[in-house]
């Protein structure tokens, strides 16, 4: 790229599905000749992708954007903060952001990538010759080279009382299964070993489509989860790759994804966002599923396939959520056995309708909530990997300085990268083998330390 080219900054905060947004608008930038920088002071402006999910990523993002003001002067906001409106109300009151730093150049929502590139070239003229050919075919990528988010859809049909984002990112809008697998492939091309499917409600793919029948290599595929897991699965064996499933709703039809685990072909780990397990504070919460057994479904799951992962979030002390309500799903997590959990206290974020329904609980209630249930989270979680110890597993390697002779870091088909936990690499056994990131190792697992196991690379 040549000195000369026009050089934009980036901050990129919020969720995978933000960062997804981020690398389209990277990647388009590349692709039209700008150049990148990591620097306010060095960029000709800089592009600030927002998170509005809940209070403490508003405050987050609205202090990166006055920060980026104030080292550079020239800011475009976008992402799902830019869609938010502002307090002071009333027709043509603009943005939140305009309303705190009404000196950002252009705000735009989330997923709007040619909107932002129209702000760019207002602002800050387009290269004459584009360098296309150098755009590497998977596009430009924020995550290590061997790992890679793939977006198959925008938006989310369901209205669940304490989030916005249906209101910030709209109805479910599912890419066509040509697309998707396109970018999957290219992605396995360039390198990456491990696929993160991401959306809002990823067993919903397709209905938008009615699962119309989409066009893979040729040959017609449904746009339907399981046909796409199908796919996926042979891209990745082709590639010697993993395939992992975030934002996966328990609808019966999941259940037939659950072979396809079992056989290898997408790791054996889903990432299934319950919130609640007592079916009053579900229906008050309005989620999807809420009228499935649960339990049930889990068990059917490591029926079909024993070596099951599952991770969840849950949502403590919800409004009029109950003592009693509550102790139900601590329960449900001691007898589901939930590997993987996370709990947020309830966050009345601005706009939820969640916020006008009736016994609200104090915020120091909330957060004792959150701490009992991550205790017991914590002594499900240390009792599983426990049982991990003395297992020869597959590791990815993440971190492996000096060539892995002093060890790394990996993680196994139990760890999603950021949210889970990782695999401590001792020394190799043999001094001749050696770790490189982005490879496989098996490991023999010697022992567990809190979220982590510790192995022995072989
Ligand atoms: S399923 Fe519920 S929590 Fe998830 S994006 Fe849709 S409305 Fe929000």
């Amino acid at each position: 790229m040549p000195e000369t080219a026009p050089t934009v900054g980036f901050v990129s905060l919020g969720c995978p599905k933000a960062l997804t947004d981020s690398e389209l608008i990277l990647t388009q930038l590349a692709a039209e000749g700008y150049r990148t920088s990591k620097t306010y002071e060095g960029a000709d402006l800089v592009i600030v992708n927002t998170c509005g999910f809940i209070d403490a990523a508003v405050q987050e993002s609205l202090d990166t954007i006055g920060e980026a003001l104030a080292a550079n002067g020239k800011v475009i906001v976008t992402g799902c903060l830019g869609a938010k409106p502002a307090t002071d109300g009333g027709e043509g009151a603009g943005t939140l952001v305009q309303q705190v730093h009404p000196k950002v150049l252009a705000v735009t929502g989330p997923h709007a990538t040619q909107e932002v590139m129209d702000a760019v070239h207002r602002h800050v003229p387009k290269p004459h010759d584009p360098f296309v050919d150098l755009v590497p075919a998977a596009g430009i990528k924020l995550t290590p080279r061997h790992y890679a988010y793939l977006k198959i859809s925008e938006g989310c049909n369901h209205r669940c009382t304490f989030c916005i984002i249906p209101s910030m990112r709209g109805d479910l809008v599912s890419r066509p299964m040509g697309d998707v697998l396109g970018e999957a492939r290219a992605l396995f091309e360039s390198g990456v070993k491990e696929l993160l499917v991401v959306s809002q409600d990823t067993s919903a793919y397709g209905v938008d489509l009615k699962y119309r029948t989409g066009f893979w290599d040729g040959k017609p595929v449904k746009t339907r989860l399981f046909e796409l897991c199908e796919q996926l699965g042979d891209l990745a064996e082709a590639h010697g790759a993993w395939v992992r499933l975030h934002y996966v709703y328990p609808y019966p039809h999941v259940d037939e994804i659950l072979p396809l685990m079992a056989s290898g072909r997408i790791l054996p780990y889903l990432d299934v966002p319950f919130q609640h397990a007592h079916p009053d504070v579900l229906r008050r919460m309005k989620r999807p599923a809420s009228g499935e057994r649960n339990l049930e479904r889990l068990q059917r799951w490591r029926e079909i396939c024993p070596q099951i992962v599952v991770r969840s979030t849950f949502i403590a002390g919800f409004p009029g959520e109950t003592e009693a309500e509550f102790e139900h799903l601590l329960d449900f997590l001691r007898e589901a056995r939930i590997d993987r959990a996370g709990c947020f206290a309830y966050s009345p974020v601005e706009g939820a309708t969640a916020n006008d329904l009736p016994g609200a609980l104090p915020a120091e209630e909330r957060e004792a909530r959150r701490v009992r249930f991550m205790a017991v989270a914590e002594e499900v979680s240390a009792a599983k990997l426990q049982q991990r110890i003395g297992a020869e597993m597959q590791v990815l390697v993440d971190s492996a300085p000096a060539l892995g002779r002093r060890g790394g870091v990996g993680r196994s088909y139990a760890d999603a990268p950021e949210i889970d936990g990782t695999v401590r690499l001792l020394p190799p056994e043999k001094a001749s083998k050696t770790l490189k990131v982005g490879e496989f190792t098996r490991a023999r697992i010697v022992a567990a330390e809190g979220h982590d196991l510790v192995g022995v690379p072989f």
